[in-house]
């Protein structure tokens, strides 16, 4: 008999999560705490979402998106999760940035950025500081008219290599480009700058596993292997889904599946007025990734001038389709020593680019495979500038592609960073369409990334309250009598 994922799970809840990402994760563990009855469901054997890692033979261990985030981190997990995780939060204090037009290191944040800037690319400090006053000023409110290539050009026009300085690191942050509006980028860019880039001491591996903890102890009820087949709906509003061929109640479903597959797939059309199809239909999805994961021997270091982070290029200028392009001339190193993990005598090093599903999805099993090894064989040459003989260090390298990231997230496309901006007006207004249906996931740029997608899980949380409080007096309601 097959295990069955959902054995002794209640036919009622107050709330039912569909999705374990770190908005999904963080929604239910809010809720939870605030007395709410929670069923969390993840359609794969392992929490986390997009925030994952995996093993392999002989001891190797790689994060997939454990690469920076920004210092709110702590705050944020203090607050909604232990003082455990938040005290796990360390800061990475060396970027470095190695392309044809400048080779630096340096802290990201303001004050570092503000000392390059005006030492190095020789920028008067007034226009500097105009540009990080307005970008820290910058607020979801904002014009939206204003793109971030016009923000550059207003305080730094005609300088190539500046905005290649601001604007790199945020592309690979949350895949936003010089077309999209500045408040997507100001916002970002600002919460990296106030204090830099942080990490996850102990992986993402401890990570999940101590906040499934924080949602045991709170009440959760978490069921990995439950691929939800249907949001329901009634005459009031949803009413709970259908998975593994059960029906589960709740008044309040928190879809953390992409925003799409949540409207399309999981919900269905007939449920909604036609203009919002038309604005849902017409969200752009963000980029996806390929990746490539490198263990060195036992015991082989990396030299720590490596630095933890290193946007490296070979492209003569900063441009959005040779980010995305096939023919690689950008990566980000992420160089992971013994201190990610604590009592480990490994070092990693995982490659990552943006990259186009399109260019990964029509391919046939055997061009796929070969695709992945010349992606594998052309990175190692690459990092051969910063290891030389990365070869001879080498234990264990593989690929990544948007058609992996879809396999284990069922993002549509493999969205690395959930959809482009007008994405979050969709997913905020689902609850006016169908009540007490609710989307919270990486969205809209601003709220993805772990900082954005694990904030944007307590605004719906909050949200979700309200909701309940207010239906309070609905007899169907777990808990309420
Ligand atoms: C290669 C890469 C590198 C990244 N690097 C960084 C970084 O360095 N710093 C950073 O801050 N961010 C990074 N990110 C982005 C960050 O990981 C994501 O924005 C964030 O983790 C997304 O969280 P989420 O809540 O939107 O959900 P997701 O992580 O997208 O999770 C959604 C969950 O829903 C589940 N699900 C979907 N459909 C169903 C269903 N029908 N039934 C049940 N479950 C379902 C999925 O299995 C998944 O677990 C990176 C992303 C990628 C891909």
């Amino acid at each position: 008999m097959p295990k069955d994922f959902l054995q002794g799970v209640q036919s009622k809840y107050d709330v039912i999560v569909i999705g374990s990402g770190l908005a999904g994760l963080t929604a239910a563990n809010t809720l939870a705490r605030s007395g709410r009855q929670v069923l969390l469901l993840e359609q794969h054997y392992k929490l986390g979402g997009m925030a994952t890692w995996f093993r392999r033979p002989k001891g190797h261990i790689f994060d997939i998106s454990l690469h920076g985030f920004p210092v709110g981190m702590i705050k944020s997990c203090r607050r909604y999760w232990t003082r455990e995780i938040a005290d796990s939060i360390v800061q990475l204090k060396h970027i470095r940035f190695d392309n044809p037009m400048f080779s630096l290191t340096t802290t990201f944040n303001r004050d570092d950025f503000t000392r390059l800037l005006v030492e190095q690319f020789q920028v008067p400090a007034e226009a500097v500081r105009g540009f990080f006053d307005t970008a820290r000023q910058m607020n979801f409110y904002d014009d939206q008219e204003t793109s971030v290539g016009q923000l550059f050009e207003r305080f730094f026009p005609g300088r190539e290599d500046v905005i290649r300085l601001l604007m790199e690191p945020i592309t690979y942050a949350n895949g936003s480009t010089l077309e999209d509006p500045a408040i997507s980028y100001g916002i970002v860019f600002s919460n990296f700058m106030s204090k830099g880039v942080y990490t996850f001491e102990g992986g993402t591996d401890r990570l999940v596993k101590l906040m499934h903890e924080e949602m045991l102890r709170n009440g959760v009820d978490v069921r990995i292997k439950t691929d939800v087949e249907k949001i329901l709906v009634g005459r009031n509003g949803v009413r709970g889904v259908r998975v593994g061929g059960r029906e589960i109640e709740a008044p309040v479903v928190v879809s953390n599946a992409n925003l799409k597959a949540t409207i399309f797939r999981l919900l269905g059309e007939e449920h909604l007025d036609p203009s919002f199809v038309d604005e849902a239909r017409a969200v752009r999805l963000n980029n996806s990734s390929t990746q490539v994961y490198m263990a060195l021997k036992p015991g082989v270091m990396i030299e720590e001038t490596q630095g933890d982070l290193l946007f490296s290029s070979t492209a003569p200028l900063f441009r959005t389709d040779l980010l995305l392009s096939r023919d690689i001339t950008s990566r980000t190193y992420s160089f992971y020593y013994p201190r990610t993990r604590p009592g480990s005598d490994r070092c990693m090093v995982v490659s990552s680019t943006n990259a186009r599903y399109e260019d990964w999805a029509e391919l046939s099993e055997e061009d796929y495979q070969a695709s992945k090894r010349d992606l594998v064989e052309t990175t190692l040459d690459a990092l051969a500038k910063y290891i030389p003989d990365i070869r001879d260090k080498l234990a264990h390298a593989e690929a990544s592609t948007p058609r992996t990231f879809q396999h284990y997230t069922r993002h549509v496309q493999g969205a690395s960073f959930g959809t482009k901006f007008e994405g979050l007006a969709v997913s905020r207004s689902l609850p006016e369409q169908v009540g007490g249906l609710y989307h919270a996931g990486s969205v809209g740029i601003i709220m993805s990334g772990w900082l954005g997608a694990m904030n944007y899980g307590v605004i719906v949380a909050n949200d979700v309250d309200s909701y309940l409080m207010r239906h309070a007096t609905d007899s169907s309601m777990v808990g309420s009598s």
